[in-house]
């Protein structure tokens, strides 16, 4: 009989040992029982757990055996790794293959050996369970049983070990992945509590990161966070806020933009699990946010003197005279228009004349509410709008407006400059739309200058 398997076997053999991690560790507690129990049921001074690598066989754990570690060639093991069944030696000074052996015709004396092979899935053995004695013994075949059952249980060890190292492996290389993630990453199950989550995902909601952890209710850590100081747009309306944040949270869909203190901005994304729970990805979206405002800003503004452009005082106007209308209340609009603009080019050069339409501006924006609204529609042509200002009011205002201009030159390049605007001003008629009420404005702005400039004329309504 082949003393050892096959060459190839013996690499395969190999592999599924290192594939359990047991070589070169200690023994386990699961295994000396196992041997203790093999010890005391059979009655034998020797039991052991063996394991054959290469030339070596050594032992998972033994009980009454003074090697830990012995030559293959030696072993009654070396025989019994190659069986189906049970391999029973009942007296070793009767059997040729062992009468010579030195553990037999030396200490420990050995004469009566039983092993049982560890057949691991997939059919190889691995090593045996074993017990040995000094006198030489008989075994029924209930004993045999026994003893396969012992070396079924060490396998089934070895393998619940095996699946432990694996679902161990995964959930590294699962929170492995997860921390590199630049984003922020949550996990919920399907009762909404938080399995697991990033470090990202704690430092992103940075004033409520004590409260997430594993267990915590979704509920409780917005809660909490809202407490906290966590969600700016929550503050004075806190019910509401987490009442739409837990809707959002139960049906996810689209995207939503989050704002958290220091005017980060968030972009979440929500999705349910196959299993009920909830996924959570945040992205920063801080930068995005500032781009996207400056754009807004930009279409919407005049580069020169930073008022609003036409298109954006006509949209914003337009709305004003709706709401005023809705609230039966008052609105005048003033056209304000630079006078000989063109001799002011003429005379103080181009770069003049646009340092003073940015000092127009700059002036009637310290000027004015806030609620105003000041746009740039022409040239040197620009619009007010006042809302909740009757005619009275706007005359007072545009005439303000005129002297601010006329009594102050502008200073540029070490020169006093002078500039005069006439202003044309229309108070808004029941029923009139912004077309209208800018049409009366400009009647109005040209017989101001038709009046000499630098004048005041309000348009009868
Ligand atoms: P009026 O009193 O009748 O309004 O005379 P005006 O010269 O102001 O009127 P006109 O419409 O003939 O000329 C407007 C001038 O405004 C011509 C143009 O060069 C000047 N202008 C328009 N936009 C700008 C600008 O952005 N920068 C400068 N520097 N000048 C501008
Ligand atoms: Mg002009
Ligand atoms: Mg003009």
């Amino acid at each position: 009989m082949p003393f050892y398997p096959l060459p190839a076997q013996e690499m395969e053999r190999l592999e599924k040992l290192r594939s359990y991690e047991i070589l070169d560790s200690l023994p386990e507690e699961a295994h000396v029982r196992i041997t203790r129990l093999a010890a005391k049921t059979f009655n034998v001074p020797i039991a052991a757990i063996s394991l054959i690598e290469g030339d070596k066989l050594w032992f998972k754990a033994h009980i009454g055996n003074a090697y830990n570690e012995i030559s293959r060639k030696l072993t009654f093991c070396a025989h019994a790794i190659c069986q189906d069944e049970v391999f029973v030696v009942e007296d070793a000074t009767k059997d040729p293959r062992f009468s010579d052996n030195p553990y037999v015709t030396g200490a420990p004396h050995l004469r009566f050996y039983a092993g049982a092979p560890l057949r691991a899935s997939g059919g190889l053995n691995l090593g045996t369970v074993n017990i040995l004695d000094t006198k030489p013994r008989t075994i029924t075949d209930d004993e045999r049983e026994s003893l396969a059952d012992l070396a079924a249980m060490v396998i089934d060890s070895f393998e619940m070990r095996q699946l432990l190292n694996r679902a161990n492996a995964a959930e590294r290389r699962f929170i492995d992945a997860m921390e590199s993630l630049p984003n922020g990453f949550v996990l919920y199950d399907k009762d909404d509590r938080l399995v697991i989550c990033n470090e990202r995902y704690r430092e992103i909601y940075a004033e409520s990161a004590k409260y997430i952890v594993p267990g915590a209710s979704f509920e409780e850590i917005i809660r909490n966070g809202v407490e906290n100081g966590q969600y700016p747009d929550a503050i004075g309306n806190e019910e509401a806020w987490i009442a739409e944040r837990l809707e959002m949270h139960q049906n996810p869909g689209e995207p939503i933009e989050q704002h958290l203190p220091g005017d980060t901005w968030l972009r979440v994304q929500e999705r349910r699990t196959s299993e009920g729970g909830l996924v959570g990805f945040r992205f920063d979206i801080t930068e995005l946010k500032r781009q996207e405002r400056e754009l807004i800003r930009l279409a919407w503004t005049d580069s020169l003197t930073d008022a609003m452009n036409r298109h954006r005082f006509m949209d914003l106007a337009g709305k004003e005279i709706e709401r005023t209308k809705r609230r039966n209340g008052e609105l005048s609009l003033l056209l304000l228009d630079a006078d000989h603009f063109k001799q002011i080019n003429d005379k103080y050069g181009h770069a003049a004349g646009d340092a003073i339409l940015k000092g127009l501006v700059e002036r009637w924006t310290r000027s004015l509410r806030s609620h105003d609204l000041i746009g740039r529609i022409g040239g040197e042509e620009f619009s007010i709008l006042l809302p909740e200002a009757n005619a009275a009011n706007a005359i007072c205002t545009a005439n303000r407006l005129r002297k601010e201009i006329a009594e102050v030159p502008f200073a540029f390049e070490g020169q006093l400059l002078r500039v005069t605007v006439s202003i044309g001003v229309a108070t808004l008629a029941a029923g009139e739309d912004l077309p209208s009420l800018m049409q009366r404005a400009d009647r109005a702005l040209y017989r101001a200058k038709e009046a000499g400039r630098d004048e005041v004329i309000a348009s009868a309504a």
